[in-house]
């Protein structure tokens, strides 16, 4: 990209991608498919109109087929149970694509090794998924399929204004400072969050900011690499994130003393989704189905449900619900416990896929992240640094983090998909230096208005399920209090079966 194109990129990028106005006629129209979860209110609205067809009975009603869903229903897979996902695919956050027999994801991407000090129930049920074996050598849960670990070398690679760096953080005197003051946090970070001892609970009444600036001067360039970081695991910059939420980034493992592998098959997180719904009962998972409202009715619970497909209501009697969809809808589907969640805050991210059928000329690097121009750009990850079934394609997924109050520009996304595609494709034209546009075949894009809770300050240790109003009504699911990681929603599944099998 000549330097011209360069200053224009960065000028729009000072509006962001969503308020750009660009004159449609200039870019090439891309093939664009949209999956976007902005559109639910306009359902709920219609399904007013929509016939009640069937009644059935069930003994647990799931409400989301996330990873924290998914969790709960392999704890009772051998019971009466049935699980609601309103979208056509699994996954929630942890969702994948497909085109011509490549698999790409569309959300979460990676995990990386366990301690040995995390929660033993999720160690274990991940064990029993065949995910993970100890590795006595190392003192660490690793990955069986280690087809999918990434290579150190390139792991990542990072664009700034002045160049490309190797790290976020640059690596100097001040970086062995900051990692002095949070090492001694190092065998408290545990996951899931839930385990962490009381006496530092205090950490998460303050910002992380606040935190660090009490013992460190931090320069421009270092706080941006801290603010790209939280942004980018926790959808805010540290001001707004908790002090224990920004430790627990950088201590919840031995990253400087071990080798910890970085799992991340092809498919991201899906690989977990798959895992759990290959041991479930595939008639009790329910796709295309969105609960619309439930309702304490004697002793059980009355569930209504729209079957999206079959544009019909389908009434549920159950006598114990799992709710692990966002909680942000709950004041309209259990209104009695909606103001539980009231202080919740959610980034929105919008996803794009880029599938490419011609080869880039350029190294790979995995993680290829943005230091420069738009604020909401993270960068995007290059599938040709994974392991694939078939190699046929290319993959770019490119990833935006929004503040929550730009939510509301998501809805125009239909209107906007090309010039926010051209304009992603310029931003990735840019990092190669080299122009990719004419490769580009086809194009996803996921936007998810409620995609990741933000730590912020007091959210963590508040488990709602302490102060639900029915016994019988558990919340599952990262927005319960947790950091949105793999980890904490699958504890958060299993914890809700064992909530709900002590009353
Ligand atoms: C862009 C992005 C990247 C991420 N990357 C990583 C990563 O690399 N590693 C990591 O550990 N974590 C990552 N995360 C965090 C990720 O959110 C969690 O790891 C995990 O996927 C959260 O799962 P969950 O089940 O709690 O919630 P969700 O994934 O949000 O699942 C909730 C599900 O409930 C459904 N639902 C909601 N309401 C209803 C209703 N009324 N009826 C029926 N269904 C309903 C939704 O459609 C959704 O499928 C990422 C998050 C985002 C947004």
């Amino acid at each position: 990209m000549n330097r011209r194109s360069f200053i224009k990129l960065s000028s729009l990028s000072l509006t962001g991608i969503l308020t750009q106005s660009c004159d449609p006629t200039n870019f090439k129209t891309y093939d664009i498919s949209i999956r976007s979860d902005m559109s639910i209110g306009h359902l709920l609205f219609e399904s007013t109109s929509f016939p009640t067809r069937n009644i059935f009975s069930t003994d647990y009603l799931i409400v989301g087929g996330g990873i924290a869903g998914l969790s709960s229903a392999c704890q009772i897979r051998n019971r009466d149970f049935v699980l609601c996902e309103l979208s056509e695919n699994l996954g929630g956050s942890s969702s994948r694509q497909a085109y011509a027999g490549e698999i790409f994801s569309q959300g979460a991407h990676y995990d990386l090794a366990y301690p040995e000090y995390y929660g033993q129930e999720t160690l274990r049920f991940l064990k029993d998924l065949g995910v993970i074996f100890y590795d006595s050598h190392i003192g660490l849960w690793d990955f069986v399929d280690s087809q999918y670990l990434i290579p150190t070398q390139v792991e990542s690679r990072t664009l700034t204004e002045n160049g490309f760096k190797e790290q976020v953080l640059p690596s100097n005197n001040l970086k062995n400072d900051f990692l002095k003051l949070l090492s001694p946090y190092l065998p408290e970070m545990k996951l899931p969050t839930r385990l962490i001892n009381k006496k530092l609970w205090s950490l998460n009444e303050i910002s992380f900011t606040t935190f660090l600036q009490k013992s460190l001067a931090l320069p421009s360039d270092f706080k941006r690499g801290i603010d790209y970081q939280m942004k980018d695991d926790y959808g805010a910059e540290a001001q707004k994130v908790s002090a224990l939420a920004g430790i627990h980034y950088y201590m919840c493992r031995p990253y400087y003393t071990k080798d910890v592998s970085l799992f991340s098959p092809p498919e991201g997180n899906y690989y977990f989704i798959n895992k759990m719904v290959n041991t479930l009962p595939k008639e009790n998972i329910k796709t295309s189905h969105l609960v619309r409202s439930i309702k304490k009715i004697g002793e059980a619970f009355e569930v209504q449900v729209i079957n999206i497909k079959q544009r019909a209501v389908d009434v549920y009697r159950a006598k114990k619900i799992i709710y692990a969809g966002q909680k942000h809808a709950l004041k309209y589907v259990f209104p009695p416990d909606g103001y539980l969640f009231k202080d919740n805050e959610y980034a929105p991210w919008l996803i794009i896929n880029f599938v490419l059928n011609d080869k880039v000329k350029s190294d790979s690097f995995w993680q290829n992240e943005f230091l420069m121009g738009d604020p909401h750009f993270m960068g995007f990850v290059d599938n040709a640094s994974q392991i694939r079934i078939k190699e046929n394609y290319r993959v770019f997924t490119a990833y935006y983090c929004f503040d929550s109050t730009q939510r509301i520009l998501l809805n125009s996304i239909t209107d906007r998909a090309q010039e926010i595609v051209a304009d992603t494709v310029e931003k990735i034209c840019m990092y190669f230096n080299q122009d990719i546009s004419s490769q580009v075949e086809k194009v996803f894009l996921k936007v998810m208005g409620h995609a990741m809770p933000i730590p912020k300050i007091g959210y963590l240790f508040n488990d709602k399920n302490l102060v639900r109003s029915e016994p019988n009504i558990v919340y599952a699911g990262v927005d319960n209090s947790r950091l949105p990681l793999l980890f904490e929603a699958l504890d958060s599944g299993i914890q809700a079966i064992i909530e709900l099998d002590l009353v």
